[in-house]
C-alpha cells in the first residue's frame, strides 16, 4: 500500500521553499560534535536531512535550504547546542496547489 494513502499523491509534491539569504539554523559550539557526541542524532532524525557530518572539517554541515520547519531540531540534540528560528517573513515553507 501507498504510505500517501489512496489516491497514492505525495502531499509533499506542493510543497515550495523560499530560501532567505542568511541560514535560520545555526550550531552554537562545535565543540560538543566533536568532542561529545558520539552518534550524531541530528544527522538523523532530522526528516529533511539538513544536518551532515563532515570529517574533514570535523564539523556538521547545515544545508538550511532544505529545512520543512518542523521544529525538531533544537529538541532532539542532546547537547542543546542548534539553534532554531522560523525563517524570516516570505521565505521557508508555502504551498503552492
Ligand atoms: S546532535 Fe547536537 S551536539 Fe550532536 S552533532 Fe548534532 S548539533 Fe552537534
Ligand atoms: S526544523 Fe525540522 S526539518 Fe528543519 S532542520 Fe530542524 S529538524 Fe530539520
Amino acid at each position: 500500500m501507498s504510505a500517501f494513502g489512496k489516491n497514492k499523491e505525495n502531499p509533499l509534491r506542493y510543497v515550495k521553499i523560499k530560501v532567505a539569504a542568511e541560514s535560520h539554523i545555526k550550531i552554537k559550539d562545535k565543540n560538543p560534535c566533536i568532542d561529545k557526541c558520539e552518534n550524531k542524532p541530528c544527522t538523523y532524525y532530522c526528516p529533511a536531512r539538513v544536518f551532515s557530518w563532515s570529517g574533514e572539517k570535523q564539523a556538521i554541515k547545515v544545508d538550511y535550504s532544505r529545512c520543512i520547519e518542523c521544529g525538531a531540531c533544537p529538541w532532539g540534540c542532546p547537547y542543546d547546542n542548534i539553534y532554531w528560528e522560523f525563517p524570516p517573513g516570505g521565505y521557508g515553507v508555502h504551498y503552492e496547489i
